[in-house]
């Protein structure tokens, strides 16, 4: 009998942001299959016998994805009931589209269990809400790994500059320099505030603080590495009037900038 594949969000780290849902399905799957990202917290509290690590591996290659999705029927195949896990929400930036449809292409039942994305949490936890009466009225959620001075980038920074909200960028640690410079040519203002956080409710978790014109060099001084979400917009200033009584986040924090 085939059995079914659960593609279920992780939430950003904190074992307790899992749903209680995901906590019944790891508990109940015969093979979980991960990557780093779900963090020390929740992926220690799995028994090494069913973990299956499909992130990078050692000397820093990552598992190929055909890999990972011909795992994932093989295993449904042969009746295990699977948990695909991962970081935050599946359906976003998570490749959680792809592994659906390949399920779907091969007959495999399948069921998406949705997670506390970091898109959100990340800067919630920071104390920064992604829209605000006063101050953003939507919010773009962008992915950083694209090279922007490449043609075929498919992402216009310009326009995102031009909707004046929020913009949440995810996997955008090494391009900072490249799509700031991109939103600065677009016309956004150089005092815009900007947020990086790292780690987001993992115990380690840092916030670091800068605007468009400063943040690269924050990030530098903080070391600042991924994972970590860049937080661009007026909304990141807020953080400043509710950081005294927010108890997210106990670990050290970066210098506030
Ligand atoms: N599906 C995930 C995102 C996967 S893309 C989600 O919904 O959260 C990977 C990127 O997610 C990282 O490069 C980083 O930008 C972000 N990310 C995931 N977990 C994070 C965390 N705990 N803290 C900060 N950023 C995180």
């Amino acid at each position: 009998m085939t059995a079914t594949v659960y593609l279920v969000g992780s939430g950003p780290g904190d074992p307790e942001l899992l749903t209680v849902k995901a906590k019944r399905l790891i508990e109940a799957a015969d093979v979980v299959l991960h990557d780093k990202l779900p963090g020390p917290g929740i992926l220690e509290s799995i028994p090494g016998a069913k973990r299956e690590d499909v992130g990078k591996r050692a000397g820093g290659e990552w598992t190929p994805q055909e890999y990972t999705n011909r795992r994932l029927v093989e295993l449904a195949n042969d009746g295990k009931t699977v948990v695909r896990l991962k970081g935050g929400d599946p359906f976003v930036f998570g490749r959680g589209g792809e592994e659906a449809e390949h399920l779907a292409e091969h007959g495999i039942p399948f069921e998406y269990v949705p997670g506390v994305t970091s898109a959100i949490a990340g800067p919630g936890v920071a104390g920064i809400p992604v829209t605000h009466r006063e101050h953003a009225s939507s919010v773009s959620f962008v992915t950083g790994h694209e090279d922007p001075t490449k043609d075929e980038s498919a992402i216009d920074w310009g326009a995102l500059a031009a909707t004046g909200g929020t913009l949440v960028v995810l996997m955008g640690v090494g391009k900072l320099p490249l799509y700031t410079d991109e939103l600065s040519a677009a016309g956004m203002a150089p005092e815009t505030p900007v947020a990086l956080i790292e780690r987001a409710t993992w115990p380690d978790q840092r916030v670091a603080l800068g605007t468009l014109e400063t943040i690269v060099e924050v990030r530098d001084e903080a070391g600042i590495e991924p994972p970590a979400i860049t937080v661009i917009g007026d909304v990141a200033a807020t953080r400043a009037r509710v950081v005294e009584f927010l108890r997210n986040g106990v670990g050290p924090e970066a210098d506030q900038k």
